[in-house]
């Protein structure tokens, strides 16, 4: 066990960086524990996307994300954030995974990790949503053929692919397996693609769709997952057609029994919003702190880099304050 340290940042995604910077900005004696390689949840996108946030919005520690285009992809985010690290030197632990925070007695904070268990004044929670996909829950999706993350195209090429949802994730993966050869069918719980589709992408997919060379499902879901077939409920029926993979794009979700476990009341309604104070993000336990996209439970969309960056600082100017 080596001395208490000032602050444990769990998480090294873009908001436990921006927290670190700011830690390091007020001499706080700090360290991020990083389940991954850094910024770990960017490093398992899909490997050609682009984000939705132009290059200044995913800026951190005032430091200038340098971009031809003016929404940078995956591999740029990946050299920007990698170089965040090389110009502030981080105190980082990469692949030690946290499993457990709990308050002593007084007010030190108990870190335990599948390497070694640590000591802190203050915790901040900031590991993001991406590591749980949300499950269609139907008989078959523990087939190998299943897949809840997409990486590329090529091994879908010249084959039936089912791409299930109508989010950017879903949208992105359709397009770009047709675009590779994949014979494409989409199925959609909605009536529509959702309107938070990047602006580009949409009238693309809405285009493919209506001239046939994407077949979209609305209002359907799927019933069972079989080795070459698949059923759909469409509105007009049961229907069966071949299908060689299910890219099960629904969506990703917090580690909340984690948040739980360290006594972060979460609200009861479906969104299981944790509790924090909006200008400290200050849990409902002293001491122990929430920042990026985590903050919002199960509403995945509300905080993104741009508008939950500002939690490093909310939280640094509080604690030293104190
Ligand atoms: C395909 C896709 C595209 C997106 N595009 C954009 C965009 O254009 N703009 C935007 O602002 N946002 C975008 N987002 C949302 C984006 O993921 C978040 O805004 C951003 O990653 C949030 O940063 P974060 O640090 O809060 O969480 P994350 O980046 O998810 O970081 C959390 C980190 O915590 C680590 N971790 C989790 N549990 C533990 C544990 N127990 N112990 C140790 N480490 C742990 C994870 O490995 C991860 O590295 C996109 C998301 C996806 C999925």
């Amino acid at each position: 066990m080596t001395a208490a340290y000032d602050l444990i940042i769990v998480g090294g995604g873009p908001i436990g960086l921006a927290c670190a910077i700011e830690a390091q900005k007020k001499n706080l004696n700090y360290l991020i524990i990083e389940k991954g390689a850094i910024v770990n949840s960017i490093f398992n996108y899909p490997l050609y996307m682009t984000f939705f946030s132009t290059a200044e919005r995913l800026e951190i520690g005032d430091i200038p994300f340098n971009c031809l285009a003016p929404k940078p992809g995956r591999q740029e985010a990946l050299e920007y954030y990698r170089n965040i690290h090389r110009y502030f030197n981080f105190s980082i632990h990469l692949f030690e995974r946290v499993a457990e925070v709990k308050k002593q007695e007084g007010r030190l904070f108990k870190v335990k990790t599948d390497k070694n268990s640590y000591e802190a004044k203050n915790v901040i929670i900031a590991t993001g949503f991406y590591d749980i996909p949300i499950e269609m829950n139907v008989k078959g999706e523990e087939l190998a053929k299943v897949r809840h993350y997409y990486k590329e195209a090529h091994e879908y090429a010249f084959r039936n692919v089912l791409v299930v949802g109508a989010n950017n994730s879903s949208v992105d993966a359709a397009l770009e397996c047709w675009r590779k050869g994949a014979n494409v069918t989409m199925v959609i719980r909605k009536n529509e693609i959702n309107n938070r589709v990047k602006y580009w992408a949409k009238p693309d997919i809405e285009n493919r769709i209506a001239e046939g060379s994407i077949t979209a499902y609305f209002e359907s879901n799927i019933t069972e997952i079989k080795d070459n077939e698949v059923e759909i409920q469409t509105p007009k029926g049961k229907i069966t057609i071949e299908n060689d993979f299910v890219l099960a794009l629904t969506g990703y979700q917090p580690d909340l029994s984690f948040l739980e476990n360290m006594g972060i009341q979460l609200s009861d309604d479906e969104m299981k919003t944790p509790t924090y104070h909006p200008e400290t993000m200050e849990t409902n336990v002293p001491g122990l702190f929430l920042a990026g996209v985590i903050c919002g439970g199960m509403h995945t969309h509300k905080w993104f880099i741009e508008n939950s960056r500002i939690h490093a600082n909310m939280i640094m100017d509080y604690i030293t304050a104190q």
